[in-house]
Parts: structure tokens; C-alpha cells; sequence
């Protein structure tokens, strides 16, 4: 068929199915998918199963033939035979956390967005790519020639321990994409630094002091909100303190009294692990908070003296820590302080860095080993090596091709933060399903994708496919 021809029946194929998919999203959406402790037949908790239960559900209807991995991933084929294109998306979802403005698991339509927990990380996504698969079966059935295999995992934000159980059992396709990232292409990704500090010390008496502390829930997500309490410090001096700085660090404050003491609370903004400039880390804003109050001298003041040091609120770049750096192809590397907690007895805490392709052991675990090991601290840092897939090959030419065919848009290959679920596929892109400057809330409240976007991906990644089999 010619490039016209189809692109006008896959067009009129999406927009009359439009209602159908958004449905299929919240079918996924009202499973809280959360990675949860391992049972029988269930590797990564309830939740997870369920929603591969629901997706199994969803592709059967759509007369894919599937295959559960044990608990794992599940398989959806468009024919059988050889596969030229394996798709990798996700249905497992992070926390909900705080601040929602409707239920995060009731799929809720509102101003062009389809608002909900997974919408955009990576449900909407995984049901579009579904979709495009019904789609270029139903409009092109006859020209098919090869498989196309989406592949749906369940542990993406908890280690990816799915996609290594399947690529165990099975051989990577010759081409694959994952609609779990933005559009055009993103050909080259981070690599990751992981560092873990503790300190820990003998119960002290002194006052005033910070008797316990705790900020973030998971390592990839920089956290909006932080809280300590501390004793020996009136509401109305922790109050005059605080205030005028949390204003000055636009984090919102909330001090309530406590027994002995007060409890502070900050609110930041939270975001994505991988773009801490496009936060407001709360654990850090709360460290600098408790530094300005009159601690006693102790062994948890000087910690957290040390930490706002080393890692001081609005650094996303790891200057302070001495590891900031950047490249050509990669970009800068970024650090975002993401969990922390204190108690009576010591504190620990991590980061969540994305270093460019110039990272090495040397100038970056090294380097900030010998700052935490000089402040007092026990350290631990994991290096994960970037990825990076040339921008030249057909199977990329044809994504680029027509993602302009559909959005008008110029194509290009950029550079990201990293941890797609391609990042251990040789030859592996990841490619939308967001369009570029769509805020999506990804991994924080009020999780969205925009439902004419997510249409448009869908025709995109038909056409690929159809590009690809045919
Ligand atoms: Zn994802």
C-alpha cells in the first residue's frame, strides 16, 4: 500500500476506536499494580498479578495469542512465526503517594487528559501499542509477514527482574521499541549511580534535637514530602525559624506540636529521580530548615550538617558532592537525594544519579565515596554502564519517519536520564508515548496522558509496524 493509502485507514481505524481504548486503559488503571512481596505464582506481590491477569484478559478479547511467563511478563503475538519487532512496555506502577486530586485507580477523563496512576507509566502506552497491533491487522492483514510481539512486564520500577526472567528464555527480536519515555527516539540513556551512606551513633540527651526523621519512598522518585520531629524547640521558634526559609526554598510548612517537642512537615514538589530540576526535593528543604535551627551539638546534628552539605537542597547536579559533569551525546548527570531516615540511633539515606557516558569509577563512585567516607559516613555505590543505539539504522530511520508523517513534527534521537526498560537491549530504543513538552506527572500525583497524543502514538507505532512486517 502506499505511504498515503495507509496512513489514511490506520488514521480512521484509531480515531473510531478511541472510546474502546480508553476503556481498555481503565480496566488496567483500577488495578494498583504496586510491586509488593513475591507469593506462588505471583514474583512480584498481588497487584502485579493481577493487572498481567487483566492484560492477558484484554488481548484475548482482542484475538492475540498470548502467553503468561510464570508471573513474570505475558506475550501478546500478532501472527505466528518469526518476530521482526518485540514491543516492551509495563504494567506494574509506583506508589500513588500524596496530593491526588482524584481517586489515582478510577481512570477519570477531564480537559483532554486521561488522569490516574499508570496512565501515562505505562498502561495508556501499553493498551496503544496493543492497538496499533489491532490495527495494522485489521487494515493490512494480507501484506503481514512477520510477528510483531509485545511483551508486558511486571517489575519495571523495581529492577526489571521481568525482562531478564524472559530474555532468559527467550531471544531479543531483531528490532525493539518501548512506548515507556517520550517521543521522537531516545537512542541513548545514562548510566545509573546508585550511592547508600549510613552513619550510626550512641543515643544522646541533649537538647534541642532532631529525634527522628523520614523523607521518599522509593529510590527513583525525588520526594515532595519530609518530616522530623524535634525536641526541645517550642512551635512558635521552630515557626519563626522555619518559615521565612521554606518560603525561600518554595516548600510548604506545616509544625504541629509534639510530645516534648514539635513535628516539622516541608511539601516540596515531587518528581522523576531522573529530572530533579523539575522538583522540589522535600528531604533536602527540610535538612536545610533543621540546620538553621539551635540544635545542641550531637552526633545527628552533625550528620545532617554533613548531609546539606554534601547534598544541599536545589543541587540536582552533584556539584557540591564534586561528581558533576557532562558530555556531548549524554548530556549532564544529574543527582536526586530521594531516601532518608533518621532515628535516636543513626541515619541512612540514598541518591539516585544518572551519569552521562564520560562517568567512570574513578571520577564519580570514587569521588563521592571519599566525600561520604570523609564526613563520617559508611558508603556504598553501584555503577550501572549507559546504553546507546545508533541513530542510523533503518529500523530507527523508520520511527523517525513517522513520527513526522503523523505529528508534524521534525524527528530526532536525544539523550535521557535513563533506566528505560531497553537499557539492557542491544539495538533497543525507547519511543514515546509522550509528546514532547506534555507535562505527565510521571511517577508523582495526578498522573496523566493526553488522550489525542496517546491517538496519535498509536497510529505511530502502526505505522511502524506495518513499515517493519509487511
Ligand atoms: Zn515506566
Amino acid at each position: 500500500m502506499e505511504q498515503t493509502a495507509i496512513r489514511e485507514r490506520i488514521s480512521r481505524w484509531v480515531d473510531a476506536h478511541r472510546e474502546e481504548y480508553l476503556r481498555d486503559v481503565a480496566r488496567l488503571v483500577a488495578v494498583r499494580s504496586v510491586g509488593g512481596e513475591g507469593k506462588e505464582g505471583m514474583p512480584f506481590g498481588e497487584g502485579p498479578a493481577e493487572a498481567l491477569a487483566e492484560a492477558l484478559k484484554l488481548a484475548g478479547e482482542h484475538g492475540f495469542l498470548t502467553r503468561n511467563y510464570d508471573g513474570y511478563v505475558m506475550t501478546a503475538d500478532l501472527l505466528p512465526g518469526e518476530t521482526a519487532l518485540d514491543i516492551l512496555a509495563h504494567l506494574d506502577v509506583v506508589g500513588e503517594g500524596e496530593g491526588w486530586d482524584t481517586d489515582p485507580y478510577t481512570a477519570v477523563e477531564k480537559d483532554g487528559c486521561l488522569y490516574g496512576r499508570g496512565t501515562d507509566d505505562d498502561k495508556g502506552p501499553a493498551v496503544a501499542a496493543l492497538y496499533a497491533m489491532a490495527c495494522v491487522r485489521d487494515v493490512a492483514a494480507g501484506e503481514l509477514k512477520k510477528n510483531v510481539r509485545l511483551i508486558l512486564g511486571t517489575d519495571e520500577e523495581s529492577g526489571s527482574r521481568d525482562i531478564r526472567y524472559y530474555y532468559e528464555r527467550e531471544k531479543s527480536a531483531p528490532c525493539t521499541f518501548s512506548p515507556d519515555a517520550d517521543f521522537p527516539v531516545i537512542n541513548t540513556e545514562k548510566g545509573g549511580f546508585v550511592g547508600s551512606f549510613r552513619r550510626s551513633w550512641a543515643p544522646s540527651g541533649v537538647l534541642p534535637r532532631v529525634s527522628s526523621l523520614e523523607g521518599g519512598f522509593r529510590i527513583n522518585v525525588l520526594p515532595a514530602d519530609a518530616a522530623a520531629v524535634v525536641l526541645g524547640v517550642t512551635k512558635a521558634e521552630a515557626e519563626r525559624i522555619c518559615a521565612p526559609l521554606a518560603a525561600q526554598l518554595d516548600v510548604a510548612l506545616t509544625v504541629t506540636e509534639a510530645p516534648g517537642g514539635v513535628r516539622i512537615a516541608v511539601r516540596g514538589l515531587g518528581t522523576h529521580a531522573s529530572t530533579p530540576d523539575q522538583g522540589r526535593n522535600g528531604i533536602t528543604a527540610l535538612i536545610a530548615l533543621l540546620n538553621a535551627l539551635p540544635l545542641a551539638k550531637c552526633a545527628s546534628a552533625e550528620a545532617l550538617r554533613a548531609l546539606g552539605e554534601l547534598l544541599p537542597h536545589g543541587d540536582g547536579a552533584g556539584k557540591a558532592l564534586g561528581i558533576a559533569m557532562a558530555d556531548e551525546i549524554s548530556g549532564a548527570l544529574t543527582l536526586a537525594f530521594s531516601l532518608f531516615r533518621l532515628t535516636e540511633e543513626g541515619c541512612e539515606g540514598s541518591f539516585d544519579s544518572r551519569a552521562p557516558l564520560c562517568a567512570t569509577e574513578e571520577n564519580c563512585r570514587s569521588v563521592a565515596e571519599k566525600r561520604f567516607c570523609e564526613a563520617g559516613f559508611d558508603f556504598l555505590g553501584n555503577m550501572r554502564p549507559p546504553h546507546h543505539t545508533p541513530g542510523d539504522t533503518p529500523f530507527v530511520q523508520s520511527m523517525l519517519r513517522s513520527y513526522e508523517l503523523y505529528t508534524g513534527r521534525k524527528g530526532e534521537c536525544i539523550a535521557m536520564g535513563g533506566g528505560t526498560y531497553v537499557h539492557d537491549i542491544p539495538g533497543g530504543v525507547a519511543f514515546g508515548a509522550a509528546m514532547p513538552g506534555f507535562e505527565t506527572n510521571l511517577h508523582s500525583a495526578n498522573e496523566r496522558m493526553n488522550i489525542a497524543d496517546m491517538l496519535t502514538a498509536i497510529k505511530i507505532y502502526a505505522h511502524v509496524i506495518y513499515e517493519i512486517c509487511t
